[in-house]
């Protein structure tokens, strides 16, 4: 049998064209046994190498990321929308550079992928010292608490630092310790798509079919420009998914396209169907257009005779990933990009005159005024909003359930769906962009018959139910862009108070202030829907 297939199928930290820099010569040391070179990397190395790299991808872009959507900006055949997109995401990105506003208000799932050489050597629990740099910088740093605890089948607490992290850690050859640190949100871990089908799904007719379904229901809940991934095969269910996350990090670039040899190899030819197909959907990045998607990558790769499997995924706007390293040298980092302006222009677009709309007036006044736009207008909104996500639904629809009325503070005013990561010291809010309204889709008939979530302000498209309800009730759906948190924290929200649900933290049902807060019509009182030529 060929030596090949005694190696990995393909390998997870490959650093060919990677610039670092060294950010610490400490806690490393050279030792000798059997007469070999081993290099003691202490406790202290690796609870830094952790603490900074969150640190970093918390407010900074890899080069690329920001070149692939600076593209957008110079390409003729961008729509407008997806030029505005394109903009607010850069500007974003100049915002949260400056280390105090983190790129997104979901700060992530922590992700270390390790490959410790076989010359490293160590003494301790590698995963807790990881663990605690992790747990370092999300206390230190205006990030966001996402991880919940369970403490029975259905009741959950924040853990409070984000912790635990996924950390995956391999044995590997060489001297140096290496890592790729990621923070993925929940917006992008929802959109995952997992098919098990079987050998008649192996022809280009067939699978490409498969793919389309699938890439059409990822919407635009994630955040697009997306780094779309599609992996076929695969030794195992966990095989085939844990290859996709990293393909949408980027991390298997450097696989070949099929070429006899390979055990793992990217399809290229598929890749540019599935990019023409991206592009005529129309979606585009978030309001139409054809940047629905950065780049895609079809990773095909060994598979058991009786699979098929076949995963879609995608990486959003808060593309967070960060190579590393230690040596004998220290500790290394990518570099990561720390003037993203450079990749805005400054001439802006032309872009329909958004239509202020004040709040500050009583629920029906301000559905009268947004009954006279058109869908997909864009607006500016003025005044109050209640802000509640998930678990707030959850307790107000116990609360209804249960014989209690429907809050004053939701018939009020508009509802964002949305937690927010911490309020940096100085500042009236911390990050605090949209999170994903089909989550809430269930509530809205209910809440809206109790005149409760009249006009809901989120991310992504939304389902059937929510159109009706609004036809039904006099409601409407506005989406914000996802992705733009730091803007929005530091540039729209002038107030942040609790008026309920405190111990729920960053879940809580909070009032904000907002001046100029862009968003745009997305689903009106008469049945119109702007997602539905695309869905
Ligand atoms: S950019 Fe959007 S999908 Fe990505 S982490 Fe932020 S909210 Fe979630």
């Amino acid at each position: 049998m060929d030596n090949f297939f005694y190696k990995d199928i393909y390998k997870v930290l490959n650093f060919n064209g990677i610039e670092f820099e060294n950010v610490s010569e400490n806690f490393v040391s050279i030792d000798k046994a059997f007469g070999k070179k081993l290099i003691k990397v202490e406790y202290n190395a690796l609870n830094e190498i952790s603490k900074k790299a969150f640190e970093d991808i918390n407010f900074f872009f890899q080069k690329s990321h920001l070149k692939k959507l600076s593209t957008i900006l110079k390409d003729d055949k961008a729509s407008q929308n997806d030029k505005f997109v394109a903009r607010k995401l850069l500007q974003n990105a100049i915002i949260a550079s400056s280390s105090v506003f983190p790129i997104c208000q979901d700060t992530g799932t922590s992700t270390i992928i390790g490959e410790k050489g076989n010359s490293i050597i160590t003494d301790y629990d590698e995963k807790e010292a990881l663990s605690r740099g992790i747990a370092q910088t999300y206390t230190k740093k205006s990030l966001r608490y996402s991880q919940l605890i369970p403490s029975s089948l259905y009741d959950e607490t924040n853990s409070k630092t984000n912790l635990p992290a996924q950390i995956d850690l391999y044995s590997g050859k060489g001297d140096k310790y290496k890592f790729l640190f990621s923070a993925k949100g929940g917006g992008s871990s929802n959109k995952t798509f997992f098919f098990t089908e079987n050998k008649s799904v192996l022809n280009d007719k067939n699978l490409f079919e498969l793919l389309k379904t699938g890439i059409r229901k990822i919407g635009t809940a994630a955040c697009p420009p997306y780094h779309v991934g599609i992996v076929v095969g695969g030794t195992s269910p966990e095989m085939n998914l844990k290859t996709l996350k990293l393909a949408t990090s980027g991390a298997l670039d450097y696989l070949k396209n099929q070429d006899g040899s390979f055990i793992a190899f990217r399809d290229k030819e598929m890749e540019d169907k599935i990019s023409s197909f991206t592009e005529e959907i129309g979606m585009g990045a978030q309001y139409g257009g054809k940047y629905f998607a950065l780049d895609n990558r079809i990773i095909r790769l060994t598979r058991h005779g009786a699979s098929v499997f076949v995963s879609i995924g995608v990486g959003c706007y808060a593309h967070r990933n960060q190579y590393g390293y230690i040596s004998e040298n220290g500790i290394f980092l990518e570099k990561l990009e720390k003037n993203p302006a450079q990749y805005l222009p400054d001439e802006d677009i032309n872009f329909e005159e958004p239509v202020k709309i004040d709040l500050n007036q009583p629920m029906e006044k301000i559905c009268a005024a947004l009954s006279k736009l058109k869908i997909k207008t864009p607006v500016l909104l003025n005044g109050e909003i209640i802000v509640a996500r998930d678990i707030a639904h959850a307790k107000i629809k116990k609360i209804i359930d249960n014989g209690g009325n429907m809050p004053d503070y939701f018939k009020n005013h508009p509802v964002y769906y949305a937690g927010p990561a911490k309020i940096p010291e100085g500042f009236p809010s911390g990050s605090f962009g949209p999170t994903t309204s089909a989550r809430m889709d269930s509530y809205v008939l209910e809440f809206q018959k109790l005149m409760g979530s009249m006009i809901m302000i989120g991310k992504g498209n939304r389902s059937d139910i929510v159109r009706e309800s609004c036809m039904k009730n006099k409601g409407f759906y506005l989406g914000a862009i996802g992705g733009t948190a730091a803007i929005v924290g530091k540039e729209s929200i002038k107030k942040v108070e609790v008026v309920d649900f405190e111990e729920l933290g960053m879940e809580a049902v909070f009032k904000i202030t907002v001046h100029n807060f862009p968003a745009f019509l997305i689903t009106d009182d008469k049945g119109n829907d702007f997602f539905d030529s695309f869905l």
